[in-house]
């Protein structure tokens, strides 16, 4: 079946296009201001101790910025980030080879998917000291031994109109396309409190506004556009 696109689940295209527009720090990652101000001080802290940050775990809704949050850290803290899921790590070997190549202080950020298996042995292995980013929809469903693993929990929230607008207009200008305010405000409307899916009603509207407009992104466009979505 194909993917409706007010779907918050990552999808191929969002996978090539969310690497360009991610923000990199702190400062440019828009809302979530408590988690931020939380992070800020963390981040400071364990860079002035030379140590590496405690194991985060962040929870809340798909295209909520997880993922983008954990590259930031990583960025902030001037190390590496290992990218993996639950699934992938159940692989045998998968896990060993993924934590054989991490470096002293270095993220390793886990999409942990709440599904079946156990692990049915477990082995011990020296590592250097990494902050694991855990990431899921569903904390609640994470053993209590897991989750206490994790010294900082942020929950993500649903951003606000004034927020997403924020974040369309600042990717309107990474991908170079001229959207005006009320053009912005009309897409974050329509974008369920979810940055994924603003990108992603940004690009389609920016395509109406290219072959039936003059390219420019305003609310006539956006309006006109949506309601074809
Ligand atoms: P999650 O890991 O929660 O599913 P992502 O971190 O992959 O979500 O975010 C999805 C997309 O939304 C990213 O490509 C990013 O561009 C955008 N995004 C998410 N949060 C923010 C934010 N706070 N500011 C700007 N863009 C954001």
């Amino acid at each position: 079946m194909e993917k409706r696109i007010i779907t918050t689940d990552v999808t191929e295209e969002d996978f090539s296009l969310e690497g360009n527009l991610r923000p990199q720090t702190l400062d440019d990652y828009i809302g979530q201001e408590k988690t931020k101000s939380t992070l800020k001080v963390y981040i400071e802290a364990a860079k002035q101790r030379h140590d590496a940050l405690d194991h985060v775990l962040f929870y809340g809704p798909p295209g909520l910025g997880k993922t983008t949050l954990s590259g930031i850290i990583a960025n902030e803290m001037g190390v590496h980030m290992k990218v993996t899921s639950g699934p992938a790590i159940e692989k045998p070997g998968e896990m060993a080879a993924i934590l054989n190549n991490l470096q002293e202080g270095d993220i390793l950020f886990v999409d942990i998917m709440i599904g079946k298996g156990a692990y049915a042995r477990s082995i011990r292995l020296d590592l250097p000291k990494f902050t694991l980013v855990g990431a899921t929809t569903r904390a609640g469903l994470l053993s209590a031994p897991l989750r206490d693993r994790f010294g900082v929990m942020h929950h993500l929230e649903f951003y606000t109109h004034e927020e997403l607008k924020t974040i369309i207009i600042r990717s309107a200008q990474v991908l170079g396309v001229e959207i005006d305010e009320k053009g912005a405000a009309e897409i974050a409307k329509r974008s369920r409190g979810t940055p994924r899916l603003a990108n992603r009603l940004l690009k389609r509207v920016r395509d109406f506004a290219q072959v039936k407009y003059d390219g420019r992104i305003t609310y006539d466009v956006a309006c006109f556009a949506l309601n074809l979505l």
